[in-house]
């Protein structure tokens, strides 16, 4: 794939068309990927931006709005100020934790087609995680004493509403070579597995599965680990997710919501929700063309930065995976199908503090090839900050022509 960061035709599209929206991930794109999530640091000149974007833009995370690793504390945090994000609507408002939790940008939060069954099982796995933490930790690290097992539980173990994590970074940083990296990303995800277990045996047959980022795609609806090597760091964390939690279902949650906006009435209907969604991307297809009309749909300009394409030397082919590639890849196919040119940005997110395929050291190599069929149109290659930059400019210009 050729490496074009030329944003010259996408911006006349944004300006000259009536009918647009942004659909964007949130870490890594215009936040830069930092080790400890507790760091993280949001630029005021993007809030402001999308805010000028108004109902033009959505977030579409797999982090959360919520609790006190959520985005929204990072936007107080940035504007300094805990009230100026409500008072004026400077929350990013779109859907988080893959595509369950939706807010306003006043930060009016929303989440539909959940039990309270399911919510408290969810309160419940960061309690059945620490012990279980605890016990690998001290396998592969004999010497630690408890102290320091705390101290890196607490960096590892997000216990966020809907989607409770494990985190490799502070132990990856620790760890002296590949081979100690894998057997954490293989424990924990044993672990994960058996909390997966753990919420059948209390009747919780069909709720939940774990999301591995980035990963190896998925073989038979489970997510495919990507192990540690020299020049990739791999997977770096599991979240146990309420199972249809897929960013391509969000996409359909956000579509419902833009078109609803704007018409008055919700294609999908009023209570549509991310367990609604039908599985396949063929049937997501099917179901837009039953309920939109082509000249409702927007040009949709979708933005991330996690995507894997891994080539497997035994068979000759590709696993491809990676947290954005599923609703990257819908909104393009649906483009297609609607006779719709949508944009498809990705964002080189390796010069964070998280070790990934840098475009800059080795091309779209680890990130896609020439049998994918995810195209990007546009690669910005020096990350966040020149998004950020890009966003900001065009987002203003938009902003004008329309007021
Ligand atoms: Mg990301």
């Amino acid at each position: 794939m050729e490496i074009t960061s030329k944003t010259l035709g996408l911006e006349k599209i944004i300006l000259s068309s009536q009918n647009i929206l942004f659909i964007q991930d949130i870490d890594g794109v215009c936040i830069p990927l930092v080790k400890d999530p507790m760091t993280r640091k949001l630029s005021r000149e993007y809030i402001f931006a999308a805010k000028k974007l108004d109902k033009e833009f959505f977030v579409l995370t797999c982090g959360e709005h919520e609790g006190k690793r959520g985005v929204n504390r990072i936007i107080e945090r940035s504007l300094g100020s805990k009230y100026k994000p409500r008072q004026d609507g400077l929350y990013l408002r779109g859907l988080a934790a893959c595509g369950v939790e939706y807010q306003d940008s006043k930060g009016v939060i929303n989440f539909e087609g959940i039990s309270k069954e399911e919510l408290d099982f969810l309160a419940n796995v960061p309690k059945l995680m620490r012990p279980k933490f605890r016990l690998i930790v001290k396998e592969l690290f004999p010497q630690m004493d408890d102290n320091l097992i705390n101290f890196h539980m607490k960096k590892s173990i997000c216990d966020t509403r809907f989607s409770p994590t494990v985190n490799f970074n502070s132990l990856f940083e620790i760890s002296e070579n590949n081979l100690i990296k894998i057997k954490i990303q293989r424990y924990f995800e044993k672990m994960m597995n058996e909390i997966i277990s753990i919420g059948k045996s209390r009747g919780l047959r069909d709720s939940f599965f774990l999301h591995i980022s980035p990963n190896l795609g998925s073989k038979n609806g489970v997510e495919l680990l990507k192990e540690s090597k020299n020049n990739d760091i791999g997977s770096t964390d599991i979240q146990f997710l309420l199972k249809g939690a897929q960013k391509d279902a969000g996409v359909l949650c956000l579509l419902n919501k833009f078109i609803g906006d704007k018409k008055g009435k919700k294609p999908f209907g009023e209570n549509f929700n991310f367990r609604d969604a039908p599985i396949g991307k063929n049937e997501k297809i099917a179901f837009c063309k039953k309920y939109i009309e082509p000249k409702d749909l927007p040009i949709i300009i979708g933005v991330g930065d996690t995507i894997t394409s891994n080539q497997i030397r035994k068979s000759n082919s590709f696993a491809r995976g990676g947290s954005d590639r599923s609703f990257l890849e819908f909104i393009q196919l649906l483009g297609y199908e609607f006779g719709i040119k949508n944009n498809i940005i990705f964002v080189d997110s390796s010069y964070g503090e998280v070790f990934r395929p840098s475009t800059r050291k080795t091309g779209m190599k680890g990130i896609t090839d020439k049998y994918d069929i995810l195209k990007f149109d546009i690669i910005f290659q020096d990350g966040p900050e020149e998004y950020i930059k890009w966003f900001t400019k065009i987002a203003h210009k938009r902003y004008q022509i329309k007021n």
